[in-house]
């Protein structure tokens, strides 16, 4: 065989589909309907084309420098990825060995089942972190932690996560691909000064409205950190994205200006949906969990895809009765509660 048994056996990781037509309301893979700074369009429109002729930075220097100031820790405490994914799949590289298992909770981003596939060790999926015990726990080199978690939306306080990470003798990485949308996080648990075992991860994809750059970043202890520097590619955040990023970050307050729109709209999309009698998780993130009042959530959303509404449906025994909504803009949502109302007609 020239594939390996791994892969021949590996369930690939089925992103959120990316429709071609202009004219869909696209709420299915948590992207931010607002545009990113414009100091981002400033930084491609003057990015001097001979630094393209070079390798980038492969330290990041000025971008780890800004990141660093943003989330008040020390550059040394920073790594970059190519999108959060990256980092994820460092993390799998650098912090389990090939007897040892990776855990998270069931249900959460479902690509950490599909890392553990690829580096050909156990997964072992959780209802909540209490179950993170005995020999339950055993094996568990790596535990990742949605929070806010996906696709539910909901938010763990952070003197939860501080408590089980105390507890638990692995790496835990807080994925806080969602944290500017919610009301507290966990960065402190990653920049202090006795942190073990603790690291934090954001991404640029949602909050700062550049899924299509491809950068995301993780802070932690710098032992932690080194050694995902050991195991990446040498140029792994092209030059135009760490410049581009940079800008957004210089500019972090434009982001904030459109978070702020986001909840605004998902408080408001929420007590719609509930006027409707849709049973809605609490959310602290830019999308919903949302069970449908009369209907199955698998119908709703081939009906909805039928009309160019694109929402994000999960089989499965934990998520199959519910929707994943994206907040989107006002009249994006609006329109999505327009079909729902001639479906229930
Ligand atoms: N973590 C979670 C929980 C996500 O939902 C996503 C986006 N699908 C990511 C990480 C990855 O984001 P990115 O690679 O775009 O940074």
């Amino acid at each position: 065989m020239l594939v390996t048994r791994c892969v021949q056996n590996l369930t690939a990781y089925t992103p959120g589909e990316q429709p071609k037509a202009k004219d869909v309301v696209k709420l299915n893979t948590n992207e931010n309907p607002y545009p990113p700074s414009p100091k981002c369009a400033e930084a491609l429109t003057s990015f001097d084309l001979d630094r393209l002729r070079r390798y980038p930075d492969p330290e990041f220097t000025e971008l780890r420098k800004s990141i660093a100031k943003m989330v008040r820790a020390k550059a040394e405490n920073i790594f970059i990825g190519n999108g959060s994914d990256e980092v994820l799949a460092l993390c799998a590289k650098a912090f389990v060995e090939n007897d040892e298992a990776i855990g998270s909770l069931d249900p959460s981003y479902s690509l950490y089942k599909t890392l553990a596939a690829i580096r050909d060790v156990e997964w072992r999926g959780f209802g909540d972190l209490g179950e993170v015990e005995g020999a339950a726990a055993a094996k568990l080199a790596l535990f990742l932690l949605t929070n806010p978690n996906a696709p539910t939306g909901v938010l763990k306080p952070r003197a939860e996560v501080a408590a089980f990470a105390k507890r638990f003798k692995g790496v835990v990485v807080v994925d806080e691909a969602y944290a500017d949308f919610a009301r507290e996080n966990c960065m402190a648990l990653a920049t202090g000064e006795k942190n073990r075992n603790v690291i934090v991860m954001r991404t640029f994809s949602k909050s700062f409205s550049l899924a299509g750059l491809r950068v995301g970043y993780c802070v932690g202890p710098k032992a932690l950190i080194d050694a995902l520097y050991k195991v990446k590619d040498s140029y792994n955040v092209d030059a135009i994205a760490q410049a581009t990023a940079l800008a957004a970050v210089k500019d972090a307050k434009w982001m904030r200006g459109n978070v702020k729109k986001v909840v605004a709209t998902r408080k408001r999309f929420v007590a719609e949906l509930k006027k409707r009698g849709w049973d809605v998780m609490p959310s602290e993130a830019n999308f919903v969990f949302a069970r449908p009042a009369h209907a199955k959530a698998a119908d709703v959303f081939e009906r909805l895809r039928g009309r160019h509404i694109y929402v994000r449906y999960f089989s499965g025994p934990k998520t199959a009765d519910r929707l994943r909504v994206t907040i989107g803009t006002d009249e994006q949502m609006a329109k999505l509660l327009a079909a729902l109302d001639e479906f229930d007609k």
